[in-house]
């Protein structure tokens, strides 16, 4: 069973998608382990956003492919001096105020929780997803306001990622390890026979 972080970003508090939000992962079959409301400082957003060396980077070059594709210019060709700045704008946005941490666990948690939420961009993320259905904002609307995309919720990228992510954000004693009678159908092999 994997877990995985999710983040509602203080623009999905703000527009009082909490419950909404998650909702769709308590509905998906994945359990909740861990859950809370706190404020997150600067110093919490650099960690959490460098616990993979090459993020800056590969963030630099999603944006630009992103560009691209829609046939625009990107803000800037270098993708590090890209994702530097991204870094810079999201300590900004995560610290704007309250967020609200959870974990979820399951089978494929990771994959799951990103299925649910969407791809970064919301412009181009499918309807039926979080960051689809709740927002038109775009690269284009953010990089020209310099500041980070509004994507309401941030979600783990891999299972190794996670573990990092979830020490970061919780302690051991604040993720619960408990049995939900509901799992029996979704995973016990002997639950129809
Ligand atoms: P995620 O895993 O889908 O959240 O995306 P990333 O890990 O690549 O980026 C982290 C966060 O940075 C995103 O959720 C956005 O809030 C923001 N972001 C990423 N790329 C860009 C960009 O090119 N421009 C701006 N303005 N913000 C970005
Ligand atoms: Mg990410």
């Amino acid at each position: 069973m994997e877990k995985t972080l999710v983040v509602i970003k203080p623009d999905g508090v703000q527009r009082n998608l909490i419950g909404e939000i998650i909702r769709r992962f308590e509905q998906s079959g994945l359990k909740l382990v861990a859950l809370k409301m706190m404020q997150a400082d600067e110093n919490l957003v650099e960690k959490h956003y460098t616990i993979d060396p090459e993020w800056v980077e590969k963030v630099g070059k999603k944006s630009i492919e992103s560009y691209k594709k829609k046939g625009l210019t990107p803000p800037n060709d270098d993708p590090i001096a890209l994702g530097k700045d991204v870094l810079g704008r999201l300590k900004k946005y995560i610290t704007f105020g309250p967020v609200v941490p959870m974990v979820w666990q399951g089978s494929q948690a990771v994959e799951m929780v990103r299925k649910i939420c969407g791809s970064t961009e919301p412009l181009s993320a499918l309807l039926g997803t979080i960051r689809g259905d709740y927002t038109p904002e775009s690269y284009q609307l953010a990089d020209g306001d310099e500041r980070a995309i509004r994507n309401l919720v941030h979600a783990s990228g891999s299972a190794e990622e996670a573990e990092k992510e979830i020490e970061l954000w919780f302690e051991k004693k604040e993720i619960m390890e408990y049995r939900l009678f509901r799992d029996s159908i979704i995973y016990d092999k002997e639950w129809d026979v």
